[in-house]
C-alpha cells in the first residue's frame, strides 16, 4: 500500500493547496503512529467515532474501516472538498463543516445514539492552537462519551496527563483528573507530520470516569478555586483566595485552613484534589 507520505503529497498536489498554518495544519504521515493512534482507540462497529480536523484524511480513512459511524468536523472548506471525494463510497461516513467549538456534541450524539452504535468515542489530531478549549468542551459538557484519543503538544500533554499536585500541573491538570483518567499513547516526533510542527507531540488518551473522584457541592465554585489558586502559583494559597476574590480576607481563609487542617503557608501548586474540594465544599457548607 501507499504510504501515508506518498499520499499526503499527492493529495496536496492535485487539489494544488498547501497547509494553513493559522488553522493548525499539521497532517501525520506516520503510518506507524496513526496505527498506534488506531490501535489505542480500541474501535469497534458499535463505536461512533467524532474525529476533530480530519485534514485531507489521514486518519479517517482508517476509522472509516472500523467504525460503526465516523462524523468528522473540519472548519476548511478546501478539507470538506477532498474528504467528500476521498469518502464519498463509504456509507458510515458524515461531514460537518463547522468550528468544532460552535457544534453542539450533545445533540449531535443523541441523534446518532441507537440500538447498533452504542459507544462514542472521539479521536483526533488536534489542531494546536485551541486545544484547551476543545478538551474542556469535551469534558465540561459531560458528554456521553467513552474515550478521548488525541495528539496535542508534548507540553501541553505532559500538563493534562499529569497527578494533580505534580509539579508541572495546572488548573487544567485537575479538570481532566476530575472527569477522566489518563494515559500517555506515544511521543511523537516532529517529522512525523508535513509541515513540520515547532515543537514534540503526543498522543494521550483519556478515559471519562462513571464516577467523579472527590464528592463536590459546586463544581463551579470548587474549579473557581484552583483557578484562583494556579492564576497566582508562586503565592500562598491564603493570598490566591484572597486576590482571586475566593474569599473576603486573610482572617476568612485562616478560618477556613484552621477548620480543614490547612497549614497557612501552603501554596495551591502541592495540594492534592481532595483538599481542593474541602476547602470548596466547606466554603459553600458554611455560607462564606
Ligand atoms: N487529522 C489530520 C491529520 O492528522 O493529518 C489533520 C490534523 S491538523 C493537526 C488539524 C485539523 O483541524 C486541520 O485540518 C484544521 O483545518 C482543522 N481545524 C482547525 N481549527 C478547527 C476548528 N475550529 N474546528 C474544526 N476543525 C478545525
Amino acid at each position: 500500500m501507499e504510504n501515508l507520505y506518498d499520499k499526503t503529497k499527492f493529495i496536496l498536489k492535485k487539489y494544488n493547496i498547501s497547509a494553513n498554518k493559522s488553522l493548525g495544519q499539521n497532517f501525520l504521515i506516520n503510518d506507524d503512529v496513526v496505527n498506534k493512534i488506531i490501535e489505542s482507540s480500541d474501535i469497534t462497529d458499535n463505536d461512533l467515532v467524532i474525529e476533530i480536523g480530519p485534514g485531507l484524511g489521514n486518519l479517517t480513512e482508517f476509522l472509516l474501516e472500523k467504525a460503526g459511524k465516523v462524523i468528522a468536523i473540519e472548519l476548511d472548506q478546501r478539507m470538506i472538498t477532498i474528504l467528500n471525494e476521498r469518502f464519498s463510497l463509504y456509507n458510515n461516513f458524515e461531514l460537518i463543516n463547522e468550528d468544532v467549538l460552535k457544534v453542539n456534541l450533545k445533540e449531535l450524539i443523541n441523534k446518532n445514539k441507537n440500538s447498533k452504535i452504542t459507544n462514542v468515542k472521539i479521536v483526533a489530531n488536534l489542531p494546536y492552537y485551541i486545544t484547551t478549549p476543545i478538551i474542556m468542551k469535551l469534558l465540561e459538557d459531560k458528554l456521553d462519551i467513552e474515550t478521548i484519543t488525541v495528539m496535542v503538544q508534548k507540553e501541553v500533554a505532559d500538563r493534562l496527563i499529569a497527578v494533580p499536585g505534580e509539579k508541572v500541573a495546572g488548573a487544567i491538570t485537575y479538570s481532566v483528573y476530575y472527569y477522566a483518567t489518563s494515559e500517555s499513547i506515544s511521543i511523537v516526533e516532529r517529522n512525523s507530520f508535513i509541515p513540520e510542527p515547532e515543537v514534540s507531540s503526543e498522543v494521550i488518551k483519556l478515559t471519562i470516569r462513571k464516577e467523579f473522584p472527590v464528592k463536590l457541592l459546586s463544581e463551579e465554585n470548587f474549579f473557581k478555586i484552583i483557578k484562583a489558586s494556579f492564576m497566582q502559583r508562586r503565592k500562598t494559597l491564603i493570598n490566591a483566595l484572597v486576590n482571586g476574590g475566593i474569599l473576603q480576607n486573610k482572617d476568612e481563609v485562616k478560618r477556613v485552613f484552621d477548620n480543614l487542617k490547612i497549614d497557612y503557608n501552603t501554596r495551591g501548586e502541592t495540594l492534592p484534589i481532595e483538599k481542593f474540594a474541602e476547602i470548596s465544599n466547606y466554603i459553600i457548607k458554611n455560607k462564606f
